[in-house]
C-alpha cells in the first residue's frame, strides 16, 4: 500500500506509519500537476491545509481509498467528491484547539496592547509610548462566533482574564460554562472583541462584511484565526482606516500567501497584527495531530 505524505506530518508520526508492515511512505510536497502524475498510483494522500485536493485530483486517484486531513478545517479537500467515488476522509478534531486558542489570546492581547507596533518602533528607533496606550480584557465582553472545540478552549482561558462571554453557535444552544449564548446581532452590539471559530462554508463565506461590521460597536476588535474567506477584506480594511474597527488579529487571508495588494493595504495598517497561518503550528499541536491521524489510519488500512 503505498501512502503519500503531501504536507509536512510530524516526524514521529512519519516513523510509525513507516512501521507498518506492508505499507510504502512517500513524503514530499508536489504542486498540483506533479501530485496529479503520482495520484494513480497511491492509496492514501495525507494533507494538512496547504494541498488543495480538488476534484480532478481525487478523480485520478483510481486507487485511492483514504484522504487523511492533519488537522480540523476540511475546506482545502472536496469531500463531496471523495465521498461520491467512496473514498473516506479521516481529520483530527480538537487535536489542535489549544495551540489556536492561545494563538487567538495573544492575538487580542497583541491588538489591546500595540504589541507589533510597539515592537517594530522600539526596532526603529522611536520611543512612541504615548501613542501606545491600549486596552485591558479584563471586564470587557468577547464574542465567540462558533463555540466548538477552539471557541471552547478560547473561553476557558478569557474567563480566567474575568472577561464577560458571549457565544454565538446555531449548533450549540447551551453550555455548562459561565457563558452567554446569543444571538448573531446582539453579539454584534454587546462585543468589545468579536473572534471567529467558525469552518469556512458557503453560509460563513464574507460572515463579516460591511454590513455586519457597522452592527458592532464603535471601537471593536476582530480577531480571526479560522478561515481567510470568513472576513470580506476590504471591509475590514476600510473600517479599520475609518476608525470603527480599533484593531485586528489575523492569522489567515482570503489568499494565502497574501497577494501585493493585500500586503500594500490591509497589512500595512499599524492597527493590524497578523501572523502567517500558524494557528496550529506548535510542535505539541502537531504532534497530537500527526499521532492521531495515523492511529486512525492504522486502525482503516489494518
Ligand atoms: P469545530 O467543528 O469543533 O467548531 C466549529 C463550530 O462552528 C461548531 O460548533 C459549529 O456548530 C459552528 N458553526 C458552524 N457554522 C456556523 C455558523 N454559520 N455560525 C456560527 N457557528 C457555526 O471546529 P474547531 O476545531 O473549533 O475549528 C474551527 C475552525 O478553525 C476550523 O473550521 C478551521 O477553519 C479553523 N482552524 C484554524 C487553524 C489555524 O491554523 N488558524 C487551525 C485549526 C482550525
Amino acid at each position: 500500500m503505498r501512502i503519500h505524505i503531501n504536507d509536512p506530518l510530524d516526524k514521529q508520526a512519519t516513523e510509525k506509519l513507516k512501521s507498518v508492515p506492508g505499507v510504502e511512505v512517500t513524503s514530499e510536497h508536489l504542486e498540483k500537476e506533479e501530485l496529479l502524475k503520482i495520484m494513480p498510483e497511491i492509496e492514501v494522500l495525507i494533507v494538512r491545509s496547504a494541498t488543495k485536493v480538488t476534484a480532478d485530483i481525487i478523480e485520478a486517484g483510481t486507487k485511492l481509498k483514504i484522504i487523511g486531513r492533519a488537522g480540523t478545517g476540511l475546506d482545502n479537500i472536496d469531500v463531496k467528491a471523495a465521498e461520491g467515488k467512496g473514498i473516506k476522509v479521516i481529520n483530527t478534531p480538537g487535536a489542535n484547539s489549544i495551540s489556536v486558542a492561545e494563538l487567538t489570546i495573544g492575538l487580542m492581547i497583541a491588538c489591546s496592547r500595540h504589541i507589533a507596533r510597539g515592537t517594530t518602533d522600539l526596532k526603529n528607533g522611536k520611543w512612541t509610548k504615548k501613542e501606545l496606550e491600549g486596552h485591558e480584557l479584563f471586564g470587557r465582553t468577547v464574542g465567540i462566533i462558533g463555540f466548538g472545540n477552539i471557541g471552547r478552549e478560547v473561553a476557558k482561558r478569557l474567563l480566567a482574564f474575568n472577561m464577560n462571554i458571549l457565544a454565538y453557535d446555531p449548533f450549540v444552544k447551551e453550555t455548562d460554562m459561565n457563558v452567554k449564548m446569543v444571538d448573531l446581532d446582539t453579539l454584534y452590539k454587546e462585543s468589545d472583541y468579536v473572534t471567529i471559530h467558525v469552518p469556512l462554508t458557503p453560509e460563513t463565506k464574507y460572515l463579516i462584511n460591511k454590513e455586519t461590521i457597522s452592527k458592532m460597536k464603535d471601537g471593536v476588535i476582530i480577531i480571526n484565526a479560522a478561515r481567510g474567506g470568513i472576513i470580506d477584506e476590504a471591509a475590514l480594511y476600510e473600517a479599520l482606516v475609518n476608525g470603527k474597527v480599533y484593531a485586528a488579529g489575523l492569522d489567515v487571508f482570503e489568499v494565502e500567501p497574501p497577494t501585493d495588494e493585500l500586503r500594500q493595504k490591509l497589512l500595512a495598517l499599524p492597527n493590524v497584527v497578523a501572523t502567517p497561518h500558524i494557528g496550529a503550528s506548535t510542535f505539541e499541536a502537531q504532534e497530537r495531530v500527526g499521532m492521531l491521524l495515523v492511529e486512525r489510519l492504522i486502525k482503516e488500512i489494518a
